[in-house]
């Protein structure tokens, strides 16, 4: 027998740490691990193993080991009946042997590899006065356990006892909590199909009823209350039956002057479309015209006609219902989309092949436009000033409804079901298209609600309105600049209206989107100069192409990904398209010749993109020189910071850029890996979480040491404890939804610097993102500002 060994440092600590540990673990196997490896290195034996009894009562499963072969946990499962760690359970007491492998309850277990040791030790564990596990040790020389040392181990067994017993009530716990989310989640499913089938066929106004809801999808949010302006009057396929004895060649004729009219009408839609909104608008006419004069297109008309002796209005109903079938079974939701440009072309021919009058939308009266859905026609021919509001049955993303709605900031809700058979002309409405509800004929309770909503609102635009003309400032005279972020030229409006400096971020992919076709070089000068001249002097920050992720083009493919954001986006397709690259450089250079503009790459994750778009600007600069072309040859140019990768560059970076744009956006989701538009993790996507916070911070200082610009442009800046914390960081310049530029101004002037710089500490010294909010939340408060 070896002599005692020297005792370690047991008892009191061990049993604190194990509090810790249990404390800090999440769960029980993990606190099973933890104990059995300080157990083993403050006994200072080779092995510490943790046995829990099964259900069965008859067996008990190795659950953790710091010593055994780690392959085993789980493994090993023994009778009570056999082997020594049994005998423990089965007599209810301390087993301490000595060359275990001789008694004659040992057990070998292969997977355990256990034939070393040469002392065994097993306590067991107890539910008040059942048995439940078995805590051991072994150890390879023999040896003799001091009574302090199985006094010691016996409360850690207690302490483990009590752990594996509070663990499985948590367990059972956790089951039935789970079992009535299910619950919960299956009467939710019951409720939502319940509220689809009342979608279709809605409740009768009754005695109780007060009103009625319907419900469909945001296309541009806002409250509107009003009457209901029915456009369900259009002239339709539906009444047209073939006729007997035609004459091919007559019919053919009149096709042929039908088509012609719709053409003409077709270039006067396009320019009034143009007008009243822009030429991106109006080029959807383009299309409607290239299928008016498409040979495919005509072929089948006239084939209908002469060779199966339809009637020209016939032939015409048949062909373009084959057209809108095709489209509409596409894939692609902008192919899909275009099914409503093929009703609209053939409304049209159809009116001037009948001698009707095309049907011109009159609104008598400012109203919400409900609608089966709205074309292209509609959008050039209705009275905008008197839509209020905006329902369509039809809901796809990319419908004009959607884009006219934008485009003219009227609240709107798409893919509303039978909407036009469930309301009746002029029938009161309160459209809240945040929440995606349409009220039907309220009671004057809701009408007043929503009136006080809306009347607090106009105050709450009115009061903003002051704000227009003024600096942004804080309350200790520190001047800030607020550019707008913009896509469509509607934008542009916006931007002045609420007061923006100039442009800090133009989204060209989205005059791409709303287009057919790529926009060839003129085209996107004339554009880009249009947006430069309308910010007199202001610069404009141009960003190329950011397709990808969930921004697709129509008209260009795109492969399927199974994870686009991480995919073949933005920069990296500029990249590997260098041509459509080059065309718009070169638009963007000649354009720059009209006022201040600066030049700016999305996605940036390395220096190699950012050298490779350099070579483009190059070749663009000299393209345009060869053909005589007059451009900017000194554009500033900049990189968006918001991928990771981008960050740990950014010192190397800055050496070669004008200036950095910030995409909060993007950077927050690359940072936290969590989707920007998954709401399943969005409780993940944190502004304020302090990575992020660290990386803001980081991102700042390397702009300064490197003096260059910076101008933050993700959606982060408009939200007041966001800005607080941004201020007090040290950044200057933003670039936002131009709506939100008065509301931060107003609360830039009640915040002073210095007050943001001592907040902002305060923040980077937290832990996480909830308590980062309350902290920043309490400390305006302090300061006599109250923010949601
Ligand atoms: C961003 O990522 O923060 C950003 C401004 O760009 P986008 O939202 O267009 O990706
Ligand atoms: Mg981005």
């Amino acid at each position: 027998m070896t002599p005692h060994r020297k005792k370690a440092p047991f008892g009191i600590t061990t049993l604190e740490d194990i509090s810790t540990l249990i404390l800090q673990s999440h769960d029980l196997d993990e606190t099973l691990n933890n104990i059995v490896s300080l157990v083993a290195r403050r006994m200072r034996t080779e092995v510490c193993s943790i046995y829990l009894l099964e259900d069965d009562h008859q067996s008990i499963r190795l659950r953790a080991t710091k010593g055994l072969s780690r392959r085993a946990i789980g493994r090993v499962v023994m009778r009570i009946d056999e082997g020594l760690t049994g005998l423990a359970i089965e007599n209810g007491r301390v087993i301490s042997i000595l060359e275990p492998n001789k008694h004659p309850r040992y057990r070998y277990f292969k997977e355990t590899r256990e034939e070393r040791f040469h002392t065994f030790l097993g306590i067991p564990l107890f539910d008040r006065r059942e048995p439940i596990g078995v805590i051991t040790i072994q150890t390879v020389e023999p040896r003799q356990f001091s009574p302090e040392e199985i006094s010691a181990l016996s409360t850690i067994a207690f302490q483990v006892s009590s752990i594996v017993v509070n663990a499985r009530l948590l367990d059972s716990i956790r089951r039935k909590e789970e079992e009535s989310n299910r619950f919960a989640r299956e009467l939710e499913m019951t409720r939502k199909n319940l509220r689809e089938q009342s979608r279709e066929e809605p409740e009768e106004a009754g005695a109780e009823q007060e009103y009625r809801t319907l419900r469909g999808t945001v296309a541009y949010p806002g409250v509107s209350i009003g009457p209901a302006n029915l456009l369900d009057e259009r002239l339709g396929f539906a009444d047209i039956l073939d006729e007997e004895g035609i004459v091919p060649e007559k019919e053919c004729e009149k096709l042929e002057g039908a088509l012609e009219k719709t053409r003409i009408q077709t270039l006067y839609l396009e320019k009034r479309m143009a007008d009243r909104f822009s030429a991106d608008d109006a080029a959807i006419f383009h299309t409607h015209l290239m299928i008016l004069e498409d040979r495919g297109f005509l072929k089948r008309l006239t084939g209908e006609i002469r060779d199966k002796q339809h009637s020209a209005p016939y032939a015409l109903k048949k062909v373009v219902a084959e057209y809108i079938e095709g489209f509409s079974r596409m894939d692609d939701a902008y192919l899909r989309e275009r099914a409503a440009d093929m009703e609209d072309i053939g409304r049209r021919i159809l009116a001037n092949l009948v001698g009707q009058k095309t049907h011109h939308l009159h609104l008598k009266n400012p109203g919400i436009l409900v609608a089966k859905e709205l074309l292209p026609s509609d959008m050039a021919t209705l009275d905008h000033t008197k839509i209020q509001g905006i329902v369509t049955e039809a809901g796809e993303k990319n419908s004009h409804a959607v884009i006219m709605a934008k485009s003219m900031g009227i609240p709107a809700i798409v893919g509303v079901k039978s909407a036009l058979k469930l309301i009746h002309p002029d029938e009161p409405l309160i459209l809240d298209a945040n929440s995606g509800t349409l009220y039907i004929s309220p009671s004057e309770q809701i009408k007043d609600e929503f009136e006080r909503l809306e009347q607090d609102r106009i105050r709450e635009t009115s009061r903003l309105e002051k704000y227009r003309d003024l600096p942004a400032r804080t309350r200790d005279g520190v001047e800030l600049t607020l550019r707008a972020n913009i896509g469509l030229i509607g934008d542009m409006a916006i931007a002045r209206r609420n007061g923006a400096v100039g442009v800090g971020l133009y989204r060209t992919e989205f005059p791409y989107m709303a287009r057919s076709d790529f926009p060839d070089r003129n085209e996107q000068y004339h554009l880009y100069r249009r947006i430069i001249e309308g910010f007199g002097g202001d610069p404009v920050t141009i960003r190329t192409l950011d397709i990808g992720g969930d921004k697709a083009l129509p008209y260009f493919t795109s492969p399927k990904e199974d994870n686009p954001f991480m995919g073949w986006r933005s920069v990296r397709v500029s990249l590997d398209h260098r041509d459509i690259f080059r065309t718009q450089i070169e638009a963007i250079l000649m354009a720059g010749v009209h006022g201040p503009v600066k030049l700016l790459f999305p996605m940036i994750s390395g220096m190699d993109e950012l050298r490779g778009c350099r070579r483009i600007i190059k070749e663009a600069s000299e393209n345009l020189a060869r053909e005589g072309i007059e451009f900017k040859e000194k554009v500033p140019v900049g990189v968006m910071i918001e991928v990771p990768s981008a960050v740990y560059l950014a010192d190397r970076l800055a050496r070669e850029v004008d200036f950095f744009a910030l995409g909060t956006n993007d950077l927050i989701q690359y940072v936290l890996a969590a989707d920007r538009n998954n709401p399943l993790v969005s409780k993940y996507y944190d502004p304020l979480h302090p990575a992020v916070l660290q990386v803001l911070k980081d991102i700042g200082q390397c702009a300064e040491r490197n003096g260059i610009g910076l101008c933050i442009c993700g959606e982060m800046a408009t939200d007041p404890i966001h800005m607080t914390l941004l201020l007090g960081l040290g950044f200057r310049e933003f670039s936002m939804a131009a709506p939100f530029i008065p509301r931060i101004k107003g609360f830039l002037g009640k915040i002073s610097l210095a007050d943001a710089r001592k907040i902002a500490e305060r923040a980077l010294e937290l832990e996480e993102g909830s308590l980062v909010r309350e902290q920043i939340r309490r400390d305006l408060l302090t300061h006599g500002i109250k923010v949601s």
